[in-house]
C-alpha cells in the first residue's frame, strides 16, 4: 500500500507554501487541494481562529467561489493575508469546445503552462465529468492520441479538483448546488495510478459533504494496468470504482497495443484483478474496457479468447465496456464496424460475459476517449 505522507510533507510537495521559491517564481499553496485539517493549520498560522478553515472550505468547494474577495463572510484583512500565501485558482481556461451532441471539451492550462483537458458529458438523467490526472501521459498506448504528448507533468490534488470546479461553474453557475447525480470518471489525459496520492487526495476532498459532495460511489477511475496501485486500491475503504483498460486478450497483442504490458503482463494484471474482485462489496462490480480496433482485436475469435481469459482467472464480477476506437489522423487505426462490435458483444454474452457498447461522445471536438491531445482548434 502506498503510504500517504503526513500533512506537512504532502503540503510541501504538492502545494508548496508561499515562501517556497521555485526558481524565481513564488508558488502559493492551492486552497482547493487542502483538506480541512490542512486549512486549519494555515488559518491558525495566520492568527485566525480555527473555525475560519470551515468557512474557507465551504466557500471554495460548496459555493465554488473563485476569488478571496467573494468570500464576504471573512474579514477583509484576513482575505488579504490569505491571498498573499494561497491561491483559489491556479488554472486558466484557454478554449472551450462544444460538440453537436452537447459534450463540452475544456482546454485548460496549469499555472506552469501545462495543458489539461476536461470533458463534460451531459445525458438525460445525469451528467458526467471526465477529468485528467496528468498533463500528457507517459504510457505509449498505440491507439491513443494523448500518448503523442508524452508526460508533461503530474497534476496536484488542487489542480484535479479545480478542473471539476471550473466545469461545474460553467455548466451550473457559481454558487449553484452540485447536482447529486453528477458522476466523475478519471479517464481523461494521463494514467491516474501514476499520480495515485494526488488522485486519492483529490477524490477525498471532492467527497466531503461540506464541499462538492461527490461520493466515491459516483466516481470511476481507469488504469492501463499499474498492478501495484490496483492492489493499493483494493485495500482502500472508501474508494472509487475501478476500470481496467485491457484492449487485448493475449500478451503478444497487448505488448504491441499497450506497452505497459511488458512491465505487468496479463498474468500479473489478471491476478491483480482477481485480488481486487475479492475486495468488492456486495453487489459491486468492476469493469474491463476494450477499445475496438478494426481488423486488429475485434474478431469473434478475439472475443472467445477474451472470455476464456476471464474464465481462466475465475473473474466473475466484471463487465466489459466495448469502446469503438475514436480515430485521428496521426493514428494508424480505424474503428471496428458496427457489425463487428455487435458480433463481438454477442459472442461474449453467449459465453456468459456481460458486455456493453459505449457510444462515442464528442468525436467532432476531439473530446472522445483517446483523443485528448491538447488540440487548440
Ligand atoms: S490510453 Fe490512457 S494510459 Fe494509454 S496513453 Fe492514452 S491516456 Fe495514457
Amino acid at each position: 500500500m502506498v503510504p500517504i505522507p503526513p500533512i506537512r510533507e504532502r503540503l510541501r510537495e504538492q502545494n508548496p507554501p508561499a515562501y517556497a521559491k521555485i526558481g524565481i517564481v513564488t508558488q502559493k499553496a492551492h486552497i482547493l487541494g487542502m483538506t480541512r485539517a490542512e486549512l486549519a493549520e494555515l488559518v491558525t498560522g495566520l492568527g485566525e481562529p480555527k473555525y475560519r478553515a470551515d468557512q474557507v472550505f465551504r466557500a471554495v468547494h460548496e459555493q465554488r467561489l473563485r476569488s478571496f474577495d467573494e468570500i464576504t463572510n471573512l474579514p477583509k484583512a484576513f482575505r488579504a493575508k490569505l491571498a498573499e500565501v494561497a491561491d483559489i485558482s491556479q488554472m486558466s481556461v484557454e478554449s472551450r469546445f462544444l460538440s453537436t451532441d452537447g459534450t463540452r471539451r475544456y482546454l485548460m492550462k496549469t499555472g506552469a503552462g501545462k495543458p489539461v483537458e476536461t470533458v463534460y458529458l451531459p445525458t438525460e438523467n445525469r451528467d458526467t465529468i471526465c477529468f485528467s490526472s496528468q498533463s500528457g501521459c507517459p504510457l505509449k498506448c498505440d491507439f491513443c492520441l494523448t500518448a503523442k504528448l508524452g508526460l508533461l507533468g503530474n497534476l496536484t490534488a488542487g489542480e484535479i479538483v479545480e478542473q471539476i470546479v471550473i466545469v461545474l461553474n460553467d455548466v451550473y453557475g457559481v454558487g449553484a448546488e452540485t447536482p447529486h447525480g453528477t458522476n466523475l470518471v478519471g479517464m481523461g489525459a494521463g494514467e491516474p495510478f501514476l499520480n495515485f496520492e494526488n488522485l486519492i487526495a483529490a477524490l477525498r476532498l471532492m467527497a466531503d459533504e461540506k464541499g462538492l459532495f461527490i461520493v466515491p460511489n459516483r466516481v470511476t477511475v481507469s488504469t492501463a494496468g499499474i498492478v501495484p496501485r490496483i492492489d493499493d486500491l483494493a485495500q482502500l475503504e472508501d474508494r472509487p470504482h475501478l476500470a481496467i483498460s485491457l484492449s487485448a486478450a493475449t500478451d503478444e497483442l497487448r505488448d504491441r497495443l499497450m506497452p505497459i504490458n511488458r512491465k505487468w503482463d496479463l498474468d500479473a494484471l489478471m491476478k491483480a484483478a482477481r485480488n481486487f474482485e475479492r475486495s468488492l462489496k456486495r453487489g459491486e462490480r468492476f469493469t474491463f474496457e476494450y477499445v475496438m480496433l478494426g481488423g486488429v482485436n475485434d474478431s469473434t475469435e478475439d472475443a472467445r479468447t477474451l472470455a476464456e481469459l476471464l474464465k481462466r482467472y475465475k473473474l466473475r464480477r466484471c463487465k466489459i465496456n466495448l469502446i469503438p476506437h475514436n480515430g485521428a489522423e496521426q493514428l494508424d487505426y480505424s474503428s471496428s464496424s458496427p457489425e463487428a462490435v455487435a458480433a463481438f458483444k454477442d459472442t461474449l454474452e453467449s459465453l456468459g460475459v456481460d458486455a456493453y457498447v459505449r457510444t462515442p461522445r464528442g468525436r467532432d471536438i476531439y473530446a472522445a476517449c483517446g483523443q485528448l491531445a491538447a488540440k487548440a482548434a
